[in-house]
């Protein structure tokens, strides 16, 4: 079993300084934004439109937008869907549902309608904010909306943000307390095995993530950060959407990620801090000799890279191709708000290959899978994590928080690791059944469910498939049905139509049977091997 007992002797701590929590304070906008913002400063920009918002119109913006969603009869624990792509209107929306005690639960535009009303019907929203090109993918929701930006379509939509940010606040509006222990947000993530789940991370979850945002960057000047990573992600929504308002950092904000537009932005704003995945990276340092032709990068100090493996050889060529900034790393999983280690200086980063130290007040254990004993220092097996910003679980489902969860708060992380002597967390492998696309989660459980529905499919498996640009894409086995004529096209068509874009299955192979163990277990590694060793290219 994986339950084993542990030495308390192998914890590790984090050696970072401590950032002590705030007590009692909750993602309430008034206190949470004077902390360290001038109100005239900007918080955001729209590098589309240049349309500015400052600490002030945005502190005004969810004064007022909480108070209509108050008198709409929105109240503590009530669950908010934001379908949005990233806009300056996405902070305010999020802030204002937060302030309340509601709960703010986000979602990919590229998701499909049928994964939409899934998480519709998983977390049960009582309200959507979206845009108007989007309302169609709400059209079986029957929810109340309220639309983002003008225009108009179908849908049951009561109001619009605009309207809400004019109206003067409702001074006698119900305001009920909000504790460091309610739910703040609900975002997807298959965690280690299944399909998506609601991770409720709390108002508690989230102060303790913006002070480990705030502890890690240079922010006694003004920085300029631009925000190419998604905000219905947790890495986004941390660092954009909570994090860097309480930091009194600016924003720049690119409503469609195209990295011509982002490398514009960079000279046309002063940008300091580029947060990024590393498939940009990789994009970046593919063409590194014409980007620094062409565009102003002169102000960037500061590249940050998350969300998924960032390998030597990207970090050393990036190092090479752009000496002046200095590139950091983070890791971390939506069950840990965000960041869980990070590298923060360029020494650190020198440490090749490393996904960092533990961030603030994190502790860890490094756990054999197998005996569930705890391991010492560069000794391999899961990693496993503490802190004041691992969730309080998945939402209503008990039995998958406590396979992930342990009674005192460690947090499987799905992750196999060492550390070694001086505290650098390596991520070795995956263990858990998750693919990561471009940094997007790909649950291969549910790609397996789908396929299973195809009347010629008998039984499949779907592995990640190493990529230098993406860095894993879905592949699948599959044991055709007898009689079956069923070909590789048919397969990618019939999930494609399915799920969004970066879910798409994109290489087939089909096999006589898929290897499992005695129970029942899809022997994944055998499957990544078979396909690694026979596939040169695809
Ligand atoms: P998500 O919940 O989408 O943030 O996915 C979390 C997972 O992404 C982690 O458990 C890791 O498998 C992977 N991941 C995130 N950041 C890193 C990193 N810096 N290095 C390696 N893997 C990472």
């Amino acid at each position: 079993g994986r339950s084993g007992c542990c030495k308390s002797n192998s914890t590790f701590y984090s050696k970072r300084n401590p950032a002590p929590l705030p007590a009692n304070q909750t993602l309430d906008v008034t206190t949470f934004i004077s902390a360290r913002a001038h109100h005239g400063v900007t918080a955001f920009i729209d590098a589309s439109t240049g349309r500015r918002l400052t600490f002030s119109d945005l502190w005004r913006a969810v004064e007022s937008v909480s108070s209509s969603l108050s008198d709409f009869g929105i109240r503590k624990g009530d669950v908010v869907l934001l379908l949005s792509p990233n806009s300056i209107f996405f902070p305010i929306v999020c802030h204002s549902v937060m302030s309340l005690g509601a709960i703010i639960t986000t979602t990919n535009p590229l998701n499909t309608n049928r994964e939409i009303n899934k998480q519709i019907a998983d977390s049960k929203p009582v309200l959507a904010f979206t845009i108007p090109e989007l309302l169609p993918k709400l059209a079986e929701s029957n929810l109340p909306i309220v639309l983002i930006g003008s225009g108009s379509g179908k849908g049951k939509i009561v109001s619009t943000l605009d309207e809400m940010m004019t109206k003067e606040p409702n001074r006698n509006r119900v305001k009920e307390r909000v504790t460091q222990d309610d739910t703040a947000t609900l975002l997807y993530s298959s965690g280690t095995t299944g399909a998506s789940k609601g991770v409720i991370s709390s108002h508690r979850n989230l102060i303790a993530m913006v002070q480990t945002v705030i502890g890690r960057f240079q922010l006694e000047d003004q920085q300029t950060f631009l925000c190419t990573v998604p905000m219905f992600h947790i890495y986004g929504l941390v660092a954009f959407a909570t994090g860097l308002i309480a930091s009194g950092a600016t924003v720049v904000i690119l409503p469609k990620f195209e990295i011509h537009d982002m490398l514009s932005a960079i000279g046309m704003y002063k940008v300091t801090y580029l947060p990024l995945v590393p498939p940009i990276l990789v994009a970046l340092v593919n063409n590194a000799d014409q980007i620094r032709k062409k565009y102003d990068l002169r102000s960037l100090k500061w590249a940050i890279s998350g969300g998924a493996p960032l390998s030597k050889e990207l970090t050393e060529g990036f190092i090479e191709k752009f000496p002046g900034v200095t590139i950091m790393q983070g890791y971390g999983l939506t069950e840990t708000t965000g960041i869980g280690a990070s590298t923060d200086t360029m020494e650190e980063s020198r440490r090749y290959g490393t996904a960092g130290m533990l961030s603030s007040n994190m502790e860890a254990k490094i756990v054999d899978p197998d005996s569930g004993k705890a391991l010492e220092v560069n000794q391999t097996g899961e990693l496993w994590l503490k802190g004041p910003t691992v969730m309080k679980g998945y939402f209503s489902n008990a039995e998958a928080t406590a396979s992930t969860v342990d009674s005192s708060g460690w947090l499987r992380t799905g992750d196999l690791c060492y550390i070694d002597e001086d505290g650098f967390i390596f991520v070795v492998d995956r263990l858990k059944e998750l693919i990561k696309y471009k940094g997007y989660q790909v649950p291969p459980a549910e790609l397996e469910a789908l396929l299973l529905m195809h009347p010629e499919v008998d039984d499949c498996a779907v592995i990640p498939f190493p990529d230098k640009d993406v860095g894993q894409f879905p592949m699948a086995y599959v044991v055709r049905k007898n009689g079956s004529n069923l070909c590789e096209k048919g397969v990618m068509e019939f999930v494609a139509k399915q799920v969004a874009p970066y879910k798409r299955i994109r290489a087939v192979a089909f096999i006589g049977s898929v290897p499992k163990n005695p129970s029942g277990k899809i022997l994944r590694k055998d499957l990544i091997q078979l396909a690694t060793s026979t596939t040169s290219r695809l």
